[in-house]
């Protein structure tokens, strides 16, 4: 991919960040919570926030579930489903549910009401980033990262096309 990355946060900022939610998150929730990542973008964050809350005593259950939200690679026009489901149960249970970025809300809020409508107790939400000002669906992050003006961001497990999710660091791509 030919474009270039500005950075935006640096990989110790981020880790910082993350250690401070996971505090957050390991003081109001159940040791035994289930955590819902949302796939893909939230993997490289997921996996840094169950072990920051390891060490902050939690023994999460850990699923995924992939969500396809059509449009083009930087704008989602809005139609959600499941492309892959969860494997195991939320019925009764205090449910994490982390993602990498809270834009118009359409994927959080399907999420949310998929995992209620499986009968799990309370879903909480965790995200890395928020772009306000843009939001479709009203649906309100627990925790969240940080808050980033509204430009395109990659890295740290967010993609354009499918590439930049290996970047340790989250960088904005110019418009294209
Ligand atoms: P929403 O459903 O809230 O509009 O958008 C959430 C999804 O859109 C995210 O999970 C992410 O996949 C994608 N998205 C929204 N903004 C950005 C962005 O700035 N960069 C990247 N890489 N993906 C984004
Ligand atoms: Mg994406």
């Amino acid at each position: 991919m030919d474009v270039s990355v500005t950075a935006l946060y640096s990989e110790d900022a981020i880790a910082e960040r993350v250690e401070a939610l996971a505090e957050e998150i390991a003081r109001s929730m159940p040791k035994d919570m289930v955590i819902v990542a949302l796939l893909k973008g939230s993997f490289v964050f997921a996996a840094d926030l169950i072990r920051a809350l390891h060490r902050r005593g939690a023994r999460p259950q850990i699923d995924f579930m992939t969500l396809a939200s059509y449009g083009s690679a930087t704008e989602s026009c809005g139609a959600v489903t499941v492309f892959r489901d969860l494997s195991e149960s939320v019925e009764g249970r205090e449910v994490l549910l982390v993602d990498d970025i809270l834009e118009s809300g359409r994927s959080l809020d399907f999420a949310l009401k998929s995992l209620i409508s499986r009968g799990a107790k309370e879903v909480r939400v965790a995200v890395l980033l928020e772009k306000p000002g843009k939001r479709k669906i009203e649906v309100k992050a627990d925790f969240v990262g940080f808050v980033i003006p509204d430009h395109f961001v990659v890295g740290y497990g967010l993609d354009y096309a499918g590439y930049w999710r290996e970047l340790p660091y989250i960088g904005i791509v110019p418009a294209p």
